[in-house]
């Protein structure tokens, strides 16, 4: 079995066939499945769909681009909402100077205090990055001196030297079918030399971002071994290898999944 560690299924693309998008998973090897949740406004919609269904678990955050809605947010709030048995993680939560959709202001006390909660909880926090390396890594560095927390950068683009920081702090980090574009080489080359074998796992984060064959279309959590396909050769595993390393690492980060 394949974890989808990040799916966004809440939207308007999964509107009309939720129900088959999810079996569709389980036909093809995937599950559990993680809902992601980025903004506060769609928690309960999120968490709707992870109720409904024993094999999705989801996450309490605010996506960087969405910082700006609620600044003010405290990890006070992040925890209380965190308690619910469904959520397994805090974020996606981050920087992002790539589209600067929320200003870099709002975005730093809003990551900071998705780290506190996180620390607070011990669930594992999902870190999105986009233009931010440096401030990340620096960032990273500064809080876990303040205390030890569990961070997973997600959909890795980033280079080399945040990667390697962030791997000295235990970072986790999560392939997309992105390591399938053909343009792609720099980010295999991140995962081939500097992201820790142990510590790799996999995600579609769908509808986004589809493999190779079926870029270009909506993505869904059943084009999940296609991105374990470009991963296995990136890292030079059989297929076996990396579904068993990827699904090992992601139980032992997010340790509150479900049985398959
Ligand atoms: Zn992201």
């Amino acid at each position: 079995m394949l974890i989808d560690t990040h799916i966004n299924i809440h939207g308007e693309a999964f509107e009309e066939d939720l129900e088959d998008v999810l079996q569709r998973a389980r036909e093809a090897g995937v599950s559990p499945m993680i809902a992601i949740c980025c903004r506060l406004s769609e928690f309960d919609a999120v968490l709707q769909i992870a109720e409904a269904h024993d094999d999705v678990m989801c996450t309490i955050g605010a996506h960087p681009h969405h910082a700006k809605d609620r600044p003010d947010i405290t990890a006070d709030e992040l925890v209380e909402i965190a308690q619910h048995p469904k959520v397994i993680a805090i974020g996606e939560t981050g920087l992002d100077f790539h589209y600067n959709y929320s200003p870099r202001a709002d975005q730093f006390p809003s990551l900071r205090a998705h780290i506190e909660a996180a620390r607070r909880t011990d669930l594992p926090i999902i870190l999105h990055c986009r233009d931010a390396d440096e401030e990340m890594a620096d960032l990273l560095e500064e809080e876990m001196g303040k205390g030890a927390f569990r961070p997973l950068l997600h959909c890795y683009t980033g280079g080399q030297a945040l990667a390697r920081r962030a791997a000295k702090l235990g970072a986790y980090f999560s392939a997309s079918g992105i390591i399938s574009f053909k343009k792609a080489d720099d980010v295999r080359a991140v995962f081939r030399d500097v992201v820790p074998d142990d510590r790799v796992i996999i995600e579609t984060d769908c509808p986004y971002l589809a493999p190779v064959p079926h870029r270009g279309r909506r993505n869904e959590p059943s084009y999940l071994p296609h991105v374990a396909e470009a991963l296995a050769r990136v890292k030079g595993w059989t297929i076996e290898q990396t579904a068993e390393r990827t699904t090992r690492a992601a139980r032992t980060l997010f340790d509150q999944l479900p049985d398959a």
